[in-house]
């Protein structure tokens, strides 16, 4: 039977929509369907498979760990060595003082993991999240889901949370002694990759310091290069209290983490003890690969290379939102390789999309600007790619009435 039958029949759905991309095998930024065609992938997963698809250094990474151990025992439990080693590359590469890693799975378990954390530290109960933002889908991180719509199904389930205009500085002084944590992505992804504006990151930390209130940077989307440097609380200088890391650390394996000091990550170790336990969280080959990636970020200068070819993007989207005609384009923005290209419409978007999917080129919109186009290639995208999805997009953008 088709794949295509098997998925209609016994998979889970997540949209009314079902996929038609069958993907044979990917490597580096292309995907090669069972249609027989090469895909250029300007979505990377979604931020995901930041070193690109099957790099050599952690398939082979991913093949040595996998011989030597993949569970040994629920997390924390055994020492694992690419566990540990994972953990200290990325101490080093944080800003301090987030110098250790408590290991989950998934980006909306690390979410799950911050806010309790804040709640522990903090004693208090408030929390604070942003007008849309995406943070996941468990029943905590759909708590801070700013859209009144996703959450309204499940309201009866969800902790309080205050939403506040993303990128408004008047409005954080709603943040108050009452507040435990203030959970925020550093770039909106989800929202439509809005950037916010110049000085108000900085704002949001010292409202949270002089509140007491725990600062979350969920870098799921935004941390691991993607925005031209290791984080954007590197990239942007404001060091949050707690950061969050989820898809593209493992390297294209399942793996998340909240990253904090020491001594604040020790709480969930007491009162009572295994205040947070996970069975996967920190999975052995899941650290190897990710630990591979973070070399292969570092060896091919990958940072750099984010920043050349993000700008490089962004130059070719403003030549065609220029060109293009009027109205059809309202915003180019972006850091680094997370760039969103904002349409008149999300018909418009979409049409844009297929047709570049036509054209051979996979971009997507974003869950809740459905007219905003995100473009983020893996970090090792080259110029003649970057130029190659510029005219593809240039061409589904002319066509589109
Ligand atoms: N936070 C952000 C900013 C995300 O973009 C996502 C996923 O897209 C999540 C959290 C949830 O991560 P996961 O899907 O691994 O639970």
């Amino acid at each position: 039977m088709r794949t295509a039958d098997l998925f209609a029949r016994h998979v889970g759905p997540t949209s009314p929509w079902p996929p038609s991309l069958e993907v044979m095998r990917a490597q580096g930024c292309r995907l090669f369907g069972a249609d027989g065609r090469t895909y250029l992938d300007f979505i990377a997963g979604i931020a995901v498979v930041n070193v690109g698809h099957c790099h050599p250094a952690v398939v082979e990474a991913v093949v040595l760990q996998a011989r030597l151990y993949a569970h040994t025992m629920v997390y924390g439990e055994h020492l694992q060595r690419p566990q540990a080693h994972l953990a200290a590359r990325l101490a080093a590469l944080a800003p301090p003082p987030l110098d250790a890693i408590y290991f989950l799975t998934t980006g909306a378990e690390a979410v799950d993991a911050a806010l309790k954390l804040a709640v522990k530290i903090t004693g208090r109960s408030g929390l604070v999240a942003f007008e849309g933002a995406y943070h996941g889908d468990t029943v905590g991180a759909l708590a801070c889901f700013g859209a009144a719509n996703w959450r309204a199904p499940f309201a009866s389930l969800l902790p309080p949370v205050e939403f506040l205009p993303f990128g408004d500085f008047a409005a954080l002084e709603r943040i108050t002694s009452a507040t435990a944590g203030v959970i925020v992505e550093p770039v909106q992804g989800e929202g439509g990759i809005r950037v916010p504006p110049e000085g108000w990151l900085a704002a949001l930390r010292a409202q949270c310091t002089r509140t007491g209130a725990q600062l979350i940077f969920d870098e799921i989307q935004t941390g691991i290069g993607r925005v031209g440097d290791w984080f954007a609380a590197r990239r942007f200088g404001v060091t949050p209290d707690v950061l969050l890391v989820a898809k593209a650390v493992g390297g294209g394996m399942p793996l998340a983490g909240v990253m904090a000091p020491r001594d604040v990550l020790r709480r969930f170790a007491a009162e009572p003890p295994f205040a947070h336990i996970t069975t996967f969280g920190g999975h052995p080959v899941s650290c190897a690969a990710g630990l591979a990636a973070l070399g292969v970020i570092e060896r091919e200068g990958l940072l750099d290379n984010a920043e050349r070819m993000g700008a490089r993007l962004l130059d070719g989207l403003r030549v065609i939102a220029a060109a293009a005609p009027a109205g059809r384009v309202r915003d180019v923005r972006g850091v680094g390789l997370m760039i969103g290209v904002e349409h008149d419409s999300p018909a418009t978007a979409r049409a844009i999309v297929e047709r570049c999917r036509g054209g051979g080129l996979i971009l997507e919109t974003n869950l809740l600007s459905e007219s905003t186009i995100r473009f983020s290639p893996p970090l090792i995208v080259t110029e003649v790619e970057v130029d190659e999805a510029l005219a593809v997009y240039r061409a589904a953008v002319m066509a589109t009435v």
